[in-house]
Formats: structure tokens, C-alpha cells, sequence
């Protein structure tokens, strides 16, 4: 089995992901997580909002609806060209690909012959409205991005931001993509985190610079192998018209290297279409000038699901016999797992209990007593639990309890009274 492969069946087995109405025999590109992988997720997102909205001062959150009116996508582009996929059919098995995913100039299907190059809108369609025809068309959001753009003049009129300053959103996005796949590094619903930071023109360079830095530096926070992280910068000529220059940073994929996170310089583009479409003008008053500034705008933007995805895929190792997932702390569904060292003492159990509990007011703590400890150290191993609690005998006499190591699996004793001050001290942050 390779890495992929068995990264994807341990997230089945151990109810991190599930295929998407899977007793129906599944749809294409759409996922369910399940209670570790809802974790997971949670921990990836908070962590993403504390590092570029909480701990900053500069950065305004926003949670916008996935449904906008139809004019914003024809402003952004994605219904035109703009947002399409250049698409080539086989004329024999008419299957679809995608030009970038091609390596021969034949189907990779059936080997027949591949028409020339279409674009094909990967936006999905929905109709509000009491009719299915054109007049109540609309979309359900490609990105989260566009619904920044439009908020922007209310975020100025409530807060009174000055530049340089962002604005952040974390939420779904949906694309018909034609090729999706690779568990979930392609699927059809997945969830973007999206910053917009509006700069001014002569500072959109050096802030480029910056965003790119504080990206890569938030992924060595949540703990990826050095390595397996580095910039691609896009090559000119491939550029959208308007754009100054996009930086991607690429995990090295069982398949080779991928883009993670987008880093793009955007200019005024997206602001200057919906001046145009909507008739507003979107533009910022310096305080000092008075003038009118129509603001650059730097975006990073990463997929939740694609980061979960590789980190499993960084985290996933094998020593010996032993399988576990080398997670960090802060993302691992579970902080600690506490058993009592055997499941049919009464004693061993009340204080067990008692201790996680406790524990469960601060932390995420699992409870297990099936089988013996070997067993529940392999099940917590591989859901990248980083410390095991165990309650013997010894803690009836001393208070004491085995604290156990994922990575190094040492053991040692430590007060139970203690427990709360011992893991907060193991799980302070890094603060970028
Ligand atoms: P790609 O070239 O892989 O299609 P993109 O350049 O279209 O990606 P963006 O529009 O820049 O991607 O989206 C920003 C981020 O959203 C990507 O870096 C990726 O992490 C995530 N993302 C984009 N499309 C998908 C998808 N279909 N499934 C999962 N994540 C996605």
C-alpha cells in the first residue's frame, strides 16, 4: 500500500473521513468527516483565525453568505472565461480532463484521440426564486473571497480602518470540477480560508513578501517535516492579466508537488469590477491626504481540507511495528487519553474517572478501557493522541500517574494535581 492509500483507509477505519453518502455508493468529490476529523478541522481553523485575525490587529473577520447575487460572479469573472477550466473530451470515450492534468496528448482512459482545448464554467449553478429559468439563476459561491470584495465598504463605514489592513473569512466553497479526486485534494465541496489585505499601491510589494513569510511560518507552527514545504512562484506569462505575481506554497504530495496555499497579488482588479458592476465606488480616503486611493490587494488563500489531507499525509509514520500519526498538539483530535490500568477494579475506575473529567474542562480528552494498554496505546498512536494518562495502582497510594509519549513513548510519573499546569505548559503556542 502506499503512502496515500493508507493514509485514506486509516482516516475510514478511525472515523476521521467517510465518503460522501456512501451507503448510496458515494458521490464524486464530496466528503463526510467524522468526529476526529470534525476535530481535526476545528483545530486547523481556529488556529488559522487566531493567527490572522485574533493576534492581529490589523485583520477584520466576516462570515457571508454562501449565496450572492448573481452579479458579483459576473463582476469577479467566474462566470465568463475567467474562472473556466481548460477542458479536452476524448472522441472515442468521451470522457473530460483537464489540460493541466495531461501528461501525452492522448485520453488517459481509453488512449483515443482529445479534442482541442475548451473552457468549461466550474461554478455551480442553483435557481432562488419561484422558477428554473434564467431570471433566478444564481451560484453557490466558488470562493469566499468575492463576498469580501463587496463587504468592503461596510467594514470601512463600521471600523474605520486604515491601510494597510485585511479582511478574513473562513468558510465553503463550491466548484463542478471535472476531475476530482485524490482523496480529498480535489473535491467538489471543501472549505476555504481566505484573507483579503488592501495595501497601498507603492506597498504592495514588500506586504507580498511579508504574507508569503507568515504563511509559510504558520505551517511550520502546526508542524509539517522540513522538507516537504516550498514556494513556486508562477511563471509570468501564466499570470492572469491583471495579476502582479502569485506565489504558491507547495507540500511535496505522495504524487509530486501540489500547490497548499495560494499567496496572489490581485491589484485593484476585483475592487475596480465591482466599482463598475455595482455602481459604488470602492475606494479608501487617506486621512492625512484626502486622497482617493483604490487599494492593491494582496490573497492568501488555503483549503482547509487540502491542508488537513497533507498534514495527515506529514504525520503519518511507521517505526517498527509501532504506526502512529505524528501530529502537533494543537491539531490532533484528541490532547490526552486517560484509562484506568485495568477495567474491573472499582477503585482504579472512580479515580480514573474522576482525573478525566477534570481534565475534560481543559482539554480534548478520550476515555478508553477496552483491552489491555498495548492495545489502547496502538489505537491512540494512530489517531495521533500525543499523551496517554494511565491510572494504577500507585496512584491510590501516591496520587501519581503514568504520563506516556507518542514520539518517544517514555513514561513518567507526575502528580495528578499537577496534570492541568503540566499538559497547558506542553501545549503553549508559538506565537508567529
Ligand atoms: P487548482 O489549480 O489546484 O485548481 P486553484 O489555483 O484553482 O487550485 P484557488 O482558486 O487559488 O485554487 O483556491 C485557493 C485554495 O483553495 C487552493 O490553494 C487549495 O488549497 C484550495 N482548493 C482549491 N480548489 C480546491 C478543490 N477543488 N478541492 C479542495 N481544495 C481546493
Amino acid at each position: 500500500m502506499d503512502l496515500m492509500e493508507k493514509v485514506t483507509s486509516l482516516c475510514k477505519r478511525r472515523g476521521f473521513v467517510f465518503q460522501g453518502s456512501e451507503i448510496y455508493g458515494g458521490f464524486g468529490g464530496f466528503w463526510d468527516f467524522g468526529p476526529l476529523g470534525v476535530a481535526v478541522k476545528n483545530n486547523i481553523k481556529n488556529l488559522w483565525w487566531r493567527y490572522f485575525v485574533t493576534v492581529r490587529e490589523d485583520v477584520f473577520g466576516l462570515d457571508s453568505a454562501i449565496i450572492m447575487n448573481p452579479k458579483v460572479w459576473e463582476a469577479s469573472g467566474h462566470t465568463g472565461s475567467g474562472f473556466a477550466d481548460p477542458l479536452r473530451e476524448c472522441r472515442k470515450c468521451h470522457h473530460r480532463h483537464r489540460q493541466d492534468d495531461l501528461v501525452e496528448d492522448k485520453c488517459p482512459d481509453c488512449g483515443g484521440e482529445l479534442t482541442e482545448e475548451k473552457k468549461f464554467n466550474i461554478l455551480v449553478k442553483t435557481y432562488i426564486g419561484p422558477v428554473e429559468d434564467q431570471s433566478c439563476l444564481t451560484y453557490l459561491r466558488g470562493e469566499t473571497a468575492q463576498a469580501i470584495f463587496v463587504n468592503l465598504q461596510n467594514i470601512l463605514d463600521t471600523f474605520h480602518p486604515r491601510l494597510p489592513f485585511g479582511i478574513a473569512q473562513i468558510g465553503k466553497a463550491f466548484r463542478n470540477e471535472i476531475t476530482p479526486g485524490k482523496f480529498l485534494f480535489r473535491s467538489r465541496e471543501f472549505e476555504q480560508m481566505e484573507l483579503e489585505y488592501f495595501v497601498k499601491p507603492a506597498d504592495d510589494q514588500r506586504q507580498f513578501n511579508q504574507w508569503k513569510d507568515y504563511c509559510l511560518k504558520f505551517l511550520q507552527v502546526v508542524g509539517y517535516k522540513k522538507g516537504n514545504l516550498r514556494y513556486f512562484d508562477h511563471p509570468k506569462e501564466k499570470l492572469s492579466h491583471y495579476s502582479k505575481g502569485t506565489t504558491d506554497i507547495e507540500y511535496n504530495f505522495p504524487f509530486g508537488w501540489a500547490e497548499l496555499w495560494g499567496i496572489a497579488r490581485r491589484a485593484d482588479f476585483d475592487l475596480t469590477q465591482h466599482a463598475k458592476f455595482s455602481g459604488k465606488k470602492l475606494l479608501y480616503q487617506d486621512l492625512v491626504t484626502n486622497e482617493m486611493i483604490s487599494p492593491y490587494v494582496i490573497e492568501p488563500s488555503v483549503g482547509v481540507d487540502r491542508l488537513f489531507m497533507s498534514l495527515l499525509l506529514d504525520a503519518y509514520t511507521e517505526e517498527g511495528k509501532r504506526t502512529f500519526l505524528k501530529l502537533s498538539p494543537l491539531i490532533s483530535p484528541y490532547n490526552v487519553a486517560v484509562f484506568p490500568l485495568v477495567a474491573n477494579k472499582e477503585e482504579l475506575v472512580k479515580t480514573a474517572r474522576e482525573i478525566y473529567l477534570n481534565l475534560k474542562k481543559h482539554f480534548s480528552a478520550s476515555w478508553d478501557e477496552r483491552g489491555n494498554i498495548g492495545k489502547r496505546y496502538c489505537a491512540q498512536d494512530e489517531i495521533g493522541t500525543p499523551w496517554c494518562v494511565t491510572i494504577d495502582y500507585a496512584t491510590l497510594e501516591d496520587g501519581t500517574v503514568t504520563v506516556r509519549d507518542r514520539d518517544t513513548t517514555k513514561q513518567e510519573r507526575v502528580k495528578a494535581d499537577n496534570l492541568e499546569k503540566y499538559f497547558k505548559d506542553k501545549l503553549k503556542e508559538r506565537i508567529l
